[in-house]
């Protein structure tokens, strides 16, 4: 008896031992065989819960199970044994893009939020090209390219959708496609690996995909370290979901400075802004709806004057329908209403061999890319390897880094005299964003309700931070 009961509890003992990752993987073969078993399965289902519903692929579990990414929820560190990113942080730390004159700045709220005083105390002349408080897009060092904030051609809506991917977005994207309409799309690290059959949607519904960070924190508030990590292994899971290796991004509430442009360009990573903003994510804060409806309608009323790169998201279901809702009266303003490829003719996003439609082509009819993965046939691949290459770099003709040029002079370019390939942000350009927003200090407190007052209901109900 004795010995049988020794031996029982030993069993017992190592059973518990393997008690977690046991667990994890019954509750990952349940949910295998429940959900959706790849990304054309997924589009077919409708209905806000059971899209949301988690399911498991197979390749991207084995890949978080042999902790190929950092924990999610959290700001990005490289990971300990990874010694490819390593080697990456490395070379561009010795490369000496890094300007070390740039401060972190002061983060509140676990870093959702920058502190007063770092914005009031900020020397005036905006050393760092810091945009939460200048809307700076030029660059003070010569080695990083100015951020994209407008399009090149005229009558133009530059069309971006951030946050996602949202579990729920199949009806959006359906109207989307209904439409003819292909967006920029700024996907969220943890989105994708959270909803990668929703993120190959992206890709092969014909949609261009850019980093936006790994856990949405503000980046200038993070260390030289996490604000890499947050990027690489942002465009680590798209390359291994989506396949392609994404060279542009957005700074999460536009907080950007020099140092974080210089990790970015390092990445082969270039910044977009935006120049008007809907102001969307603040429905699900209590801003009465009105509000944002006559934020859209401003933006529609200067389709004379100017083609702004607009900032929406698909962060949660009003965003998403508010598009939907305002989108005749904006196609109506604007002649076009394109995607930032076909904005800035950028014809090769990615160094895959993926070719988007030029402006030309893209307004001519021809709205779809060549060569895009088919969302019958996409998987994701553990074995894709990512491969940064600096902006420095890059050679390739037609990429986010040498965009081909126009068909016609842009109306904001013509306006300021100034194309936003790289030569855009004049003075004029910026004293007009800051006019249209708040202050830094505002805008940071906005920014933090919006996160307490959307995202935590968002991680309750299961989605994390889009
Ligand atoms: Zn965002």
């Amino acid at each position: 008896m004795h010995t049988k009961w020794v031996f029982g509890s030993l069993a017992l003992a190592s059973v518990a031992a393997a008690h977690s990752s046991f667990d994890l993987r019954v509750a990952h073969r349940a949910l295998q065989k429940r959900g959706p078993k790849n990304a054309a399965d997924a589009a077919k289902i409708y209905g806000i819960n059971q899209q949301c519903q988690d399911y498991g692929d197979d390749t991207l579990y084995e890949m978080t199970q042999a902790k190929q990414f950092p924990t999610e929820g959290q700001i990005a560190t490289i990971v300990s044994n990874d010694t490819e990113a390593k080697q990456i942080w490395n070379e561009i730390k010795s490369s000496g893009i890094i300007p070390s004159n740039v401060q972190v700045k002061q983060g509140t709220d676990g870093n959702m939020g920058i502190a007063d005083s770092a914005t009031s105390g900020y020397d005036k002349s905006d050393p760092d090209c810091w945009w939460s408080v200048t809307q700076c897009t030029k660059p003070k060092s010569n080695k990083i390219p100015e951020d994209f904030y407008q399009c090149d051609e005229p009558d133009t809506w530059g069309l971006t959708f951030d946050d996602g991917p949202n579990c729920s977005h199949n009806e959006f994207y359906d109207f989307l496609q209904q439409n003819k309409l292909r967006a920029t799309l700024f996907y969220i690290g943890t989105n994708v690996i959270d909803n990668p059959y929703q993120a190959q949607r992206g890709i092969t519904d014909g949609h261009d995909i850019c980093v936006h960070t790994w856990s949405h924190h503000y980046m200038t508030t993070l260390s030289n370290v996490q604000v890499f990590a947050e990027l690489y292994y942002t465009a680590k899971a798209i390359k291994a979901v989506m396949g392609i290796t994404p060279r542009c991004w957005r700074p999460p509430f536009g907080d950007v400075d020099d140092r974080v442009r210089a990790i970015a360009a390092g990445l082969g990573l270039r910044t977009i802004l935006w120049k008007e903003d809907t102001d969307d994510w603040s429905i699900d804060t209590g801003t009465p709806k009105s509000k944002i409806e006559s934020n859209y309608q401003k933006i529609d009323g200067k389709a004379n004057t100017e083609s702004p790169i607009v900032l929406t998201h698909e962060l949660t279901n009003n965003t998403m329908s508010m598009f939907v809702e305002q989108y005749p009266a904006l196609k109506k303003a604007y002649k076009n209403v394109v995607p930032l490829t076909a904005c800035l003719n950028v014809t090769n996003p990615y160094p895959e061999d993926i070719v988007y439609p030029n402006f030309e082509d893209f307004v001519g009819g021809n709205i779809d890319p060549k060569n895009k993965p088919d969302i019958s046939t996409i998987k994701v691949d553990a074995s894709a390897s990512y491969k940064p290459v600096a902006l420095s770099k890059q050679t390739d003709k037609g990429s986010y880094m040498s965009p081909g040029s126009g068909s016609a002079s842009g109306a904001s370019a013509s306006s300021s005299g100034a194309g936003s390939s790289g030569t855009a942000a004049s003075g004029s350009n910026q004293s007009d964003a800051s006019s249209q927003n708040t202050s830094g200090a505002s805008r940071t407190t906005a920014f933090t309700l919006h996160f307490v007052a959307v995202l935590i209901p968002m991680l309750a109900a299961g989605a994390f931070l889009s």
